[in-house]
C-alpha cells in the first residue's frame, strides 16, 4: 500500500514537473518571438525627425516619430508645395488662377474635390465661409499688399458675385458666373494637413504633430502615450492665452491681427472679409480657434465663425455638433465650449479677462 501510494506520489510530481517546464518553455519563446518587436517598436518611435517649410503664404514645422519619418516628412513636403502650385490665387499658372481668369477650366482630382468641400462648407455655414470671396478680399488689395478702403458702392457691386451658387462642380471641370472668383485661403491648409495626414499613415507612420502657420494637426498621441498639449496664440502678440490637451485631431484659428492694415482714420482692417457686408469682419470676435477631427472642417469653421461674430457663433456652436470652440472676443472674455472645457488650461495673460464655458 504504502508503495503503492509513493509510486503515485511521484507521478503526480512527474507530472507537475512537466507541466511546469512546458510552461517556462512557452513563456520563453513567447518572449523570444515578441521582446525583440516591442523593442524594436519602441526604437522605432523614438526616432524623431523635425523639419520646416515655407509655403502658402506661411511657416510650416512638422515632428514626425517613426523609422521611416524622414521619407514621410519630404513626401509630405512636396506634397504641400505641390498643392500650392495648384491652388495659389497669385500663381497665374495655378489651376485656380486660370479657372479665375478663364471662368470655366478642368480640374485635378484633389483641386475639384476641394471645392467641393468648400461648397459645401459654404452652405453649412449659411455663406459665411465663402470659397467665392476672392473679388473682395482681392477690392481690399489683401493679395497685393495695395491696401484700400473701397467705397460702398463698389462693395455693393462685388457682393453679388458671391455665394455657393456662382460655382458649379461638373464631372471634371468647375464654372464660375461671369465675374465671380474663387480664393480656397481659408480652407487650404487645413485641407492640405488632411492630406499630410494620409500621406504620414501610408508611410506606417503612428505619431506626429505638423503646425502649418501655427494651425496644428496631430496623428495618433506622442509616442510616451501621452497627449499633445498646443499653446493657443493670442491674437495681439505672440503670446499664449492658454493651451489644450489633445489626441488624434486639429486645432484651427483665426484672426483678424494675422493679416491687417490700418486706414488713414486709424481703423483695423483684417482679411476676413464678410460676405455679407463686404468689409472685413468686425463683429466682436478677435480670434477663433476650432477644435476638430479633420482639418477642413476646422479651418473652413474657424473662418465661419470669425465672420458670424460673438452671438452667432455661440449659437452655430449650440446648434451643430462634431467639434468645439475657444473664442476670444474684443471685451476680452474667452468662450470655451464644453467639450474640450476641462483639456484647456488658461495661462496668465493681459487679453483674457474672464473666461465663460458654453454649453449646448
Ligand atoms: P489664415 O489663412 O490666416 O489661417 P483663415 O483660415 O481664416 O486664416 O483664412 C483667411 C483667408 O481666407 C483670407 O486671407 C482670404 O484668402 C480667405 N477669406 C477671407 N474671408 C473669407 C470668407 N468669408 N470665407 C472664405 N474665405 C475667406
Ligand atoms: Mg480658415
Amino acid at each position: 500500500m504504502q508503495k503503492l501510494n509513493n509510486a503515485s506520489a511521484q507521478k503526480r510530481l512527474t507530472i507537475k514537473l512537466i507541466v511546469a517546464a512546458v510552461v517556462i518553455l512557452a513563456a520563453a519563446m513567447l518572449l523570444y518571438l515578441f521582446y525583440p518587436q516591442t523593442k524594436q517598436a519602441q526604437q522605432a518611435a523614438d526616432i524623431k525627425y523635425t523639419d520646416s517649410l515655407l509655403a502658402m503664404d506661411t511657416y510650416m514645422t512638422f515632428t514626425v516619430y517613426g523609422d521611416n519619418a524622414e521619407k514621410a516628412t519630404n513626401e509630405v513636403k512636396a506634397l504641400i508645395t505641390d498643392c500650392e502650385k495648384s491652388w495659389s490665387v497669385t500663381d497665374e499658372n495655378s489651376e485656380i488662377s486660370r479657372l479665375n481668369r478663364t471662368g470655366e477650366a478642368v480640374l485635378s482630382l484633389r483641386t475639384k474635390d476641394l471645392l467641393e468641400k468648400a461648397k459645401a462648407y459654404c452652405r453649412y455655414t449659411d455663406g459665411h465661409f465663402d470659397p467665392t470671396i476672392y473679388p473682395l478680399v482681392r477690392a481690399w488689395g489683401f493679395t497685393t499688399g495695395e491696401y484700400r478702403v473701397p467705397a460702398s458702392d463698389e462693395l455693393e457691386e462685388l457682393k453679388k458675385l458671391t455665394g455657393a451658387d456662382k460655382l458649379i462642380l461638373l464631372d471634371d471641370k468647375a464654372i464660375l458666373s461671369e465675374g465671380s472668383m474663387v480664393d480656397l485661403g481659408g480652407v487650404a491648409k487645413g485641407y492640405v494637413g488632411d492630406l499630410a495626414m494620409q500621406t504620414l499613415k501610408q508611410n506606417g507612420i503612428k505619431s506626429a504633430l505638423i503646425s502649418l502657420g501655427g494651425n496644428v494637426q496631430t496623428l495618433g498621441v506622442k509616442p510616451d502615450g501621452k497627449n499633445w498639449i498646443v499653446g493657443i496664440r493670442s491674437p495681439y502678440d505672440n503670446g499664449l492665452i492658454g493651451k489644450i490637451s489633445i489626441g488624434e485631431g486639429c486645432v484651427i484659428t483665426s484672426g483678424a491681427y494675422e493679416r491687417h492694415f490700418t486706414a488713414e482714420d486709424g481703423t483695423l482692417y483684417g482679411h476676413i472679409i464678410s460676405p455679407f457686408t463686404g468689409k472685413p469682419a468686425a463683429n466682436g470676435l478677435v480670434s477663433v480657434t476650432i477644435v476638430a477631427d479633420t482639418g477642413s472642417k476646422a479651418d473652413a469653421l474657424s473662418t465661419a465663425l470669425f465672420v458670424m461674430g460673438t452671438e452667432e457663433a455661440i449659437r452655430f456652436w449650440k446648434e451643430n455638433a462634431g467639434f468645439e470652440v475657444i473664442m476670444l472676443s474684443d471685451d476680452g472674455t474667452l468662450f470655451v465650449s464644453e467639450g474640450i472645457y476641462a483639456s484647456f488650461e488658461p495661462l496668465d495673460s493681459k487679453d483674457v479677462k474672464t473666461i465663460c464655458e458654453i454649453k449646448r
